[in-house]
């Protein structure tokens, strides 16, 4: 089965269902499927063929569902990109990823037309509107690149609702996704079809994504956690997509009322804004059944909070863009246990091994590796790096991790997070958990910085709700819960912790503002 076959055949099955909401519309999958042909003859009119590759510069939108969709039906490679880069990191993934086309919003016109001529490779931009001066503004574009732009709604208006494709297999490369890449350039991870398609209906299965699931789609839909999980999972079952254009804790909790939402995904950090919104109650996530939490460690103490205001289990997973991307989630139909990662989903198995690739026992921290239909082909255009990150089909991930007598796995750490303070290893994640547990900090996140007497020592970056919170309370606080290598000797309190888009903590931001001594 591929991608494109799959929303055919929800389509044929479940063709008056509502496919998704946004905003005040919606569209069933008949429809849904109808606008997805449509843009496949689109993109055919204007030259994209099979094996070529489509950069999607989109928010969360039917837009960008309908695009996915319709490159990936003409047997063409989508290439998402976070709109909100930099024109220097979009030029690179439209360069690197050799796109041939661009489905980019309208507000990022200025910026197309800046870069165009640095990116002779791309041939057509389909630009959507979401303003109402967009057609002038069209309009205005210079000649050169006027004949290589068309609009969104002309594209979708200009082409039959029926089309028939090439034939697809399940090895062809569906998505290229650049990975932020901690050090580096950014790394194109090429997924499958099948990658994607097995890891959305394995998830699917796991957490029990059914048909009458409303989901609420609040991650970023350029990263792979809502591709599979809020996005491909529902589709594939005939759920229901709640869209919410950029997150916010307060278009959440009205979309889950009004929408009456079943499931709700998100990163940690989400989790810690909602919980912090002063105006919500148990009353708005009356409806939903699950929430799920990936991307970054949840800290334990936010998941007791958040699961007794909202009286609904967190269930936390884990995975990586290179895997398409899960790999363990906490099951449903046994024990939850929280700062756990949950054990293996069906058809992938994780282990934890030594510097030699030796599994390791119990107890154990080491690497974690991965293996499954969910594994990426490899990274585009990179067969080193590729070889360095797959090994005997196993995928090295990078991270720290053990796993306990019953097969739950818990990440320790990043390896290259990993803080040695007089030859001892500190995992800035235990440190941090001991912060969250404190009543007046909101966000911690632990860095080392060099030391001259022990190599590495360990500093805290803290949100306090409490202006009255001191340095030597905090230190006083760890000290009563770690052992004295691992306290931090400087602590630093800051207004909000730098994150991506995906609300990952960027250590590498947090360690830029530490002044060498
Ligand atoms: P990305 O490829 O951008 O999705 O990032 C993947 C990385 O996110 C993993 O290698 C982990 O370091 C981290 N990650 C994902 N889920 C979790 C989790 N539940 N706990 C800790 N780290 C996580």
């Amino acid at each position: 089965m591929n991608l494109s076959d799959q929303l055919n055949n929800t389509a044929l099955q479940h063709g008056e269902k509502t496919a998704y909401y946004f905003l005040d519309q919606s569209a069933s999958y008949a429809e849904l499927n109808g606008a997805v042909n449509k843009m496949a003859n689109s993109l055919e009119a204007i030259g994209v063929k099979k094996g070529d590759h489509v950069g999607l510069l989109l928010g969360n939108s039917p837009h960008f569902i309908v695009s996915l969709y319709a490159a990936l039906r003409i047997g063409a490679t989508a290439v998402p990109i976070n709109p909100i880069y930099t024109p220097d990191e979009i030029a690179y993934i439209l360069r690197d990823g050799d796109v041939k086309a661009v489905v980019a919003l309208d507000l990022l016109l200025p910026l197309i037309e800046k870069a165009h001529k640095a990116l002779p490779g791309v041939g057509h931009y389909i630009v959507c509107e979401t303003s109402q001066d967009t057609p002038e503004r069209l309009e205005a574009l210079n000649d050169e690149i006027k004949q290589k732009v068309t609009a969104f709604t002309h594209a979708l208006a200009s082409q039959s609702a029926d089309y028939k494709g090439p034939q697809l297999d399940k090895d062809d490369t569906a998505v290229v996704l650049y990975t932020s890449g901690t050090t580096g350039k950014p790394k194109g991870a090429m997924l499958t079809h099948e990658n994607i398609y097995s890891n959305a209906q394995d998830t699917a299965d796991y957490l029990s994504i059914r048909r009458e699931d409303r989901v609420i789609a609040a991650l970023p839909m350029f990263h792979v956690f809502a591709l599979t999980v809020v996005l491909n999972a529902p589709l594939m079952n005939g759920g229901t997509m709640i869209i919410i254009p950029r997150f916010s804790p307060k278009d959440v909790f009205e979309a889950a009322k009004k929408y009456e939402a079943t499931v709700f995904a998100g990163v940690p950090t989400m989790y810690n804004f909602l919980l912090q919104y002063p105006d919500a109650s148990r009353d708005d996530f009356k409806s939903v059944r699950l929430c799920i939490s990936g991307g970054a460690s949840l800290p334990v103490a936010l998941l007791h909070s958040f699961e007794e205001k909202f009286n609904v289990q967190i269930s936390e997973g884990y995975g990586l863009s290179e895997a398409s991307p899960v790999t363990c989630f906490n099951p449903l139909d046994r024990e939850r246990k929280a700062g756990s990662i949950g054990t293996s989903i069906t058809n992938v198995e994780n282990k934890i091994v030594n510097e030699l690739g030796e599994e390791l026992g119990a107890g154990e921290v080491g690497e974690l590796i991965v293996r499954g239909p969910n594994v990426m082909k490899g990274y585009y255009k990179m067969p080193e790096e590729t070889e360095a990150a797959i090994k005997d089909g196993w995928l090295y991930t990078g991270d720290l991790a053990k796993q306990d007598e019953e097969g739950y796995f818990f990440i320790v750490d990043r390896k290259k997070d990993m803080v040695i303070v007089g030859g001892y290893n500190v995992y800035p994640r235990e440190v941090e958990e001991v912060l969250y547990n404190h009543e007046d900090i909101v966000e911690a996140a632990v860095v080392g910085v060099p030391d001259p007497d022990y190599g590495e020592a360990v500093q805290c970056f803290v949100v306090s709700k409490n202006p009255s919170l001191t340095k030597e309370e905090v230190v006083d606080y760890c000290s009563q819960h770690l052992a004295k290598y691992k306290l931090p000797t400087v602590v630093e309190f800051i207004e909000e912790l730098p994150k991506n888009t995906t609300g990952k903590i960027l250590r590498r931001a947090l360690r830029d503002q530490i002044k060498p001594a």
